[in-house]
């Protein structure tokens, strides 16, 4: 089982790179067991101009069995034999796949400690696989990584180079090349896509996969063309798992569309508001007001549901009233981009134990998410379908249960008072539903009823006679305890 990773470069830029992307030096073959067998890694070639890294897994046939995974395909009543005379030894699979992410594990999260300008800049990049089991052939390769911007070439294997007449195997070998790649996002790929092309796990598929999917995954799946396909082989076609990351790529794609409008938008309802002195953004006003409603209510353990890229937790932060800190979002991307922004990774370690970011939908319930002080929701239920809603209101407010709960919300009366909005719109592409204040109102004060909760609401931003303001606050707080609600 073999791979090669192929890299050029300049002398300003050298190929010889490679090794520290990879964590692996040049000059030393390097050798790591693996619970399968062992994993070397060489460099055939490595000087300035050219440098090939090669990652050449030893199967052991014999511990695979032992471990009770090496069973061939469906457990075949005759796969005695079988289990100890297969291709694992020699075909790039799920093996593979799993030794790239523990040999190359810092690679492929992007990180590179000695020289961390390297891993974000792309560069030339080839892939080799010379036996790749592909189930649908060079068709499907093609398929696979030619919408991630790489050039295939995928050669059918015959079976019998003696006996072309006798047709292919079922492997090909396979080229990828690309002229700005980085390495990370190839190991991703290849991490994913070897074993979906394999379609046989040697190991038994649990919900844990759903994340790793998604981890590796992130960036590129949400958009793919054959994500359905990609998401069920990759999860054994396991039901229940591939609808739940079918449902939470379809959410990332979403969040990710928006992100960056968010504060664009702000902005330009803030042109509408302006007056004498510069103006303060509603963002920023919407985060004032929801640090002052949490302080009145006595809060000091807080989750920022939907936090987005941090900006509220790193307000939140800035006052010790709040010893602890939880930004939960779907969105991967979001995460990252909260983590830089808060340092999370040169803080010390006291504000560290302050602040903690998860990966997580609102969708479902989750129980890290119990014993809060309170729960914000700034500007995230605009984003849910409304047939979701009731999830989510379940999620917050049945399951996890915190004292004081605060949603905030566009006011859609006050869209008429932005110019630049034309007539009828949404303030911006990914906003499910915008509501009047009479809308929010209902619906708050019936999630409210159901949960045991009371119900206020505050203005955020000018307060504008006719229409509101642009953005409206709910405040629950809770009334009945769990105990008396469940008697
Ligand atoms: N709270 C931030 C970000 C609002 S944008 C702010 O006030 O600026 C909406 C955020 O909700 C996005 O980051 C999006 O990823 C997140 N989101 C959307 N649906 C979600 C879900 N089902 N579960 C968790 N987060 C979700």
């Amino acid at each position: 089982m073999f791979l090669t990773l192929t890299t050029t470069g300049t002398p300003e830029r050298p190929a010889t790179d490679l090794g520290f992307l990879l964590h692996k030096h040049p000059e030393k073959a390097q050798a790591f067991s693996t619970s399968y067998g062992t994993a070397h890694v060489l460099y055939p070639e490595a000087d300035a101009e050219r440098c090939t890294a090669a990652l050449l897994l030893e199967v052991d046939a014999v511990a695979l069995v032992r471990r009770g995974k090496g069973k061939g395909r469906g457990g075949a009543p005759d796969a005695a034999l079988a289990q100890y005379v297969n291709d694992r030894p020699y075909a790039a699979s799920s093996l593979l796949a799993v030794a790239l992410s523990s040999v190359f594990s810092s690679a492929m999260r992007g990180v590179c400690n000695a020289r961390p300008e390297l891993p974000a800049a792309p560069r030339p990049l080839r892939v080799e696989v010379p036996a790749l089991p592909a189930r649908g052939g060079p068709d499907l390769v093609r398929r696979l990584f030619e919408p991630l911007g790489w050039t295939v070439t995928a050669e059918p294997v015959p079976l019998e180079t003696e006996f072309p007449e006798w047709g292919d195997s079922r492997y090909v070998r396979l080229e990828l090349e690309s002229a700005d790649r980085t390495l990370a996002e190839a190991l991703r790929h290849l991490y994913v896509l070897l074993p979906v092309l394999d379609d046989a796990k040697h190991y038994w598929v649990s919900s844990e996969e759903v994340d790793k999917l998604l981890r590796a995954g992130e960036g590129w799946l949400a958009g793919h063309p054959e994500q359905k396909l990609i998401t069920s082989r990759y999860l054994s076609r396991r039901w229940s798992l591939t609808r739940q990351a079918t449902e939470r790529l379809e959410l990332v794609r979403l969040a990710e569309a928006d992100d960056s409008e968010v504060e664009e938008i702000d902005n330009a309802v803030e042109a509408e508001t302006e007056t004498e002195e510069r103006p303060t953004p509603l963002a920023v006003r919407r985060r004032e007001a929801i640090t002052a409603a949490l302080k009145a209510a006595g809060a000091a353990r807080v989750l920022d549901l939907g936090c987005g890229q941090g900006q509220l937790v790193q307000a939140l932060l800035k006052d010790p009233v709040f010893t602890e800190i939880v930004g939960l979002d779907v969105s991967m991307r979001a995460l990252t981009i909260a983590s830089r922004r808060l340092k999370l990774d040169r803080m010390g370690e006291r504000q560290a134990t302050r602040v903690k970011l998860l990966q997580g939908s609102l969708a479902y319930t989750d129980r890290r998410l119990k014993g809060y002080d309170a729960a914000v929701l700034s500007e995230v239920i605009e984003h849910l379908d409304l047939p979701r809603l009731p999830a989510l209101e379940y999620a917050v407010f049945g399951s996890a249960r915190p004292r004081t709960v605060l949603v905030t919300t566009p006011n859609v009366e006050y869209n008429v008072r932005w110019e630049s909005l034309p007539a009828g719109h949404v303030r911006h592409g990914d906003h499910r539903f915008e509501w009047t204040r009479a809308e929010f109102r209902t619906w708050a004060r019936s999630v409210a009823e159901r949960h045991g909760y009371g119900v206020e609401f505050e203005p955020v931003g000018p307060d504008d006679s006719e229409v509101g303001p642009p953005t409206q606050m709910a405040v629950f707080t809770l009334t009945t305890p769990k105990e008396a609600k469940a008697a």
